[in-house]
């Protein structure tokens, strides 16, 4: 019997991955090895029960008494913190979830990989806070990545059986999200609520505002980058509003493989479980002539400022991701709470790349899990001062 992990298990990645896996049979068809998850614990505990599995983890200690509370009598045990969820990553399991949101999940996807594991990897911020060392990790244990992000689980599906030195170009698609036609002034102007409504995916509060600023799409460029290992000016993205074909690649003979799959993670999430075979994944199939037409537009890096700062770290690379990526983390965190605006948080990230730029780590391969987290730690507080600026000048 196959044995699998989830950590992030209650978030929208992670749910699509519990129903996934109880379509292929639950816990007739898999031994769950670990759960993971945060404060929802009524849904973690539930989630254990049904897969029988042998740990459930909250990242919060303080959540602990109530997860053992709703565990008592299943045999399923109890842990908390992120010491929990890491050694939980220690536990041998045949295919293991990343979905985690943010730089958290960065730990136990190392750990997984460290064990030479199967590593389907849902957290983008991995690979954008420490791709290079990710990769080496998986190299030098034998373990295998495979891609959960639509557009990277799309090209990664378009090189198959491919030769990659025939690879001229990658593009991934960006829907554009619920900003895609709105002038500079209305951008500055909206909302939170406004920033989350996706029009096509039904995804995690974060992960909908990144992609409104197109924090997200900036996120994946680099992610291209570090994942397929193709140079920057070979990866390119273009606004597609209708979310159907999610990559394409460009051959050295000018032939271009896309990928079409519904705007639905359990495409991606599917393939990455039956993978290295297909399987039945219970998603609706295209109508093209429903849909009709399918167009595409060149982004508009005015508006949205961060494709242009992705191009940046894409050049700097070293632990400039892992800048990026905590800058972004918390200009976000400012912008949800109401203290900056949305396009605040393009600039807090641009003056946090500045900030720390001269710092002998920005550039440097990382050889150690420290280094990222330094890095990590030392751009948050000069992203928490620039974000503090810029809500006294609101
Ligand atoms: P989500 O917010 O819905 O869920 C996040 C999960 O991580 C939850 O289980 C939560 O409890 C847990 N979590 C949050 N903070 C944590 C911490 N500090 N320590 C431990 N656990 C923590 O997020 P999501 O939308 O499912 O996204 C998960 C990851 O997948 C992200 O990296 C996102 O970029 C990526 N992703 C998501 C989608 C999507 O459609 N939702 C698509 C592509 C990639
Ligand atoms: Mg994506």
């Amino acid at each position: 019997m196959r044995s699998l992990s989830i950590f992030g298990a209650t978030g929208s990645i992670g749910e699509s991955t519990f129903d996934l896996v109880m379509r292929k049979g639950g816990p007739e068809a898999f031994r769950t090895v670990a759960l993971t998850g945060g404060r929802n614990i009524r849904r973690l505990a539930e989630m254990a029960r049904a897969l029988k599995a042998e740990l459930a983890v909250t990242a919060h200690e303080d959540c602990l008494p109530a997860l053992r509370e709703a565990l008592a009598g299943t045999g399923t045990e109890a842990a908390g913190g992120a010491q929990a969820i890491a050694e939980a990553a220690d536990r041998p399991a045949d295919w293991t979830m990343s979905a985690i949101v943010g730089a958290a999940g960065l730990v136990p996807g190392m750990r997984a990989l460290k064990h030479g594991r199967t590593l389907a990897l849902a957290n983008k911020e991995s690979l954008v806070t420490a791709g290079q060392l990710l990769m080496r990790t998986a190299e030098e244990n034998g373990a295998t990545i495979l891609p959960v992000d639509s557009e990277h689980s799309a090209v990664f599906q378009a090189l198959a059986g491919e030769d990659t030195a025939c690879v001229e170009r990658v593009i991934i698609t960006a829907s554009g999200g619920p900003f895609r036609d709105w002038s500079l002034e209305r951008i500055r102007a909206c909302t939170v609520a406004e920033a989350q409504a996706h029009p096509n995916w039904s995804m995690g509060q974060r992960i909908s505002i990144d992609s409104a600023s197109m924090f997200n799409k900036a996120l994946e460029l680099i992610e291209t980058r570090e994942f397929f290992g193709f140079e920057p000016d070979r990866i390119e993205a273009v606004v597609h509003p209708q979310s159907i074909v999610h990559a394409l690649v460009g051959f050295c003979d000018g032939g271009l493989m896309a990928h079409l799959g519904p705007a639905d993670m359990r495409h991606a999430i599917g393939f990455a479980l039956n993978w290295p075979g297909r399987g039945e994944v219970p998603v609706a199939r295209i109508d093209l002539a429903q849909i009709a037409s399918l167009t595409f537009q060149k982004p508009d890096e005015e508006r949205f400022p961060a494709l242009r700062l992705a191009r940046n770290v894409m050049a700097a690379r070293g632990l400039s991701g892992a800048a990026f990526n905590a800058a972004k983390e918390i200009a976000l965190d400012h912008f949800i709470a109401g203290r900056i605006g949305f396009l605040d948080m393009a600039a807090v990230v641009e003056e946090t790349l500045a900030g720390v730029s001269a710092d002998p780590l920005f550039g440097k391969v990382p050889d150690a899990l420290e280094e990222v987290l330094a890095m990590d730690h030392l751009a948050r507080k000069a992203a928490e001062e620039a974000a503090g600026l810029r809500q006294q000048k609101r």
